[in-house]
């Protein structure tokens, strides 16, 4: 995951270029839940995916929470969900008695629950007031957005649904990051990775920067969806060679200029796993003994799936 910062007043303006008028009316239906007491839209009513293309663009056609590449605008908005980052509707506790039952067949090592800590309760209500919300909104995959993150919200204190305070959102400590805006952390400051693989950054377990890597990660499945693996390990292997090629002093000048144009792209916001590739990178120049370690795995895991 990295953030894709962006002020309000720059996501407003977007949005009003993209669909005039659109804001006006996401008050107005605000202010009708409010007095409801609940979110009391009908799927035909909602107009969320009007401002659909502003999040698209803003996140490089990637998704929010996997950071893979989808389809762009002019035909692949079917390809982009717009998550609401905090459900609507309903909310219902993570992990399910489904899911620990899952993660019980694991090994010992392997398993991600249970956790020493709570993750919050289900709520019927949900978050009704920021179903037009602009920073509750970002784009994602199916596969993040309706297998994963489905009506889920794990929170470590007490859960704030009916409100649109975003101090009082705040103290509500989500576990989930959010990384539309400057507001919450950067991603990049919560997750690392060893090679392809995604880790806490924050190594001391009963920190909250710790948990809140995990629980992403674990709920989001980032270190063990097969896709994901292997697009950073092309990644890795990618970079490894660039950092080799420009790592010799006997490279050629035009030989460097295309390995440093490789390596470039490879570390921008709109490449896929920008984050793994900048850890990797980072390695490459602080410890290139494990680096060469972590890009050997890489292949390996190339070659044999
Ligand atoms: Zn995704």
């Amino acid at each position: 995951m990295i953030r894709y910062a962006i002020s309000a007043a720059e996501l407003e303006a977007a949005i009003e270029k993209e669909k005039e008028g659109w804001l006006a009316k996401a008050k107005l239906k605000t202010e009708a839940f409010r007095a409801a007491k609940k979110f009391n839209e009908t799927d035909s009513q909602n107009t969320w995916s009007q401002i659909k293309p502003v999040f698209m663009k803003l996140q490089h056609d990637k998704c929010a929470f996997c950071e893979r590449k989808l389809g762009a605008v002019m035909f692949g908005k079917g390809e982009h969900d717009v998550e609401h980052f905090r459900p609507k509707r309903r909310v219902i506790a993570w992990p399910t008695a489904k899911m620990i039952e899952e993660d019980e067949k694991n090994p010992a090592d392997k398993r991600r629950f249970p956790y020493a800590f709570k993750t919050g309760t289900s709520d019927p209500s949900g978050y009704y007031l920021l179903a037009y919300s602009i920073f509750n909104y970002a784009t994602s995959c199916k596969s993040c957005n309706s297998s994963l993150k489905s009506d889920y919200f794990p929170v470590a204190a007490k859960r704030q649904t009916a409100t649109d305070d975003p101090a009082t959102l705040k103290t509500e400590k989500p576990f989930l990051i959010y990384p539309v805006g400057n507001a919450d952390d950067d991603p990049e400051e919560l997750i690392t990775y060893f090679g392809f693989l995604p880790v806490p950054k924050n190594t001391s377990t009963s920190s909250f920067q710790h948990r809140r890597a995990r629980v992403t990660i674990d709920f989001f499945r980032l270190d063990d969806r097969e896709d994901l693996l292997r697009i950073r390990a092309e990644v890795i292997t990618k970079i490894w060679l660039a950092f080799d090629i420009l790592s010799d002093s006997q490279t050629p000048p035009d030989r460097r200029r295309k390995a440093e144009r490789i390596l470039k792209l490879a570390l921008a916001d709109k490449s896929e796993q920008t984050a793994c590739a900048r850890a990797f990178h980072k390695l490459c120049q602080t410890n290139p003994t494990q680096a060469r370690q972590f890009n050997d795995l890489a292949e390996q895991y190339l070659d044999n799936n």
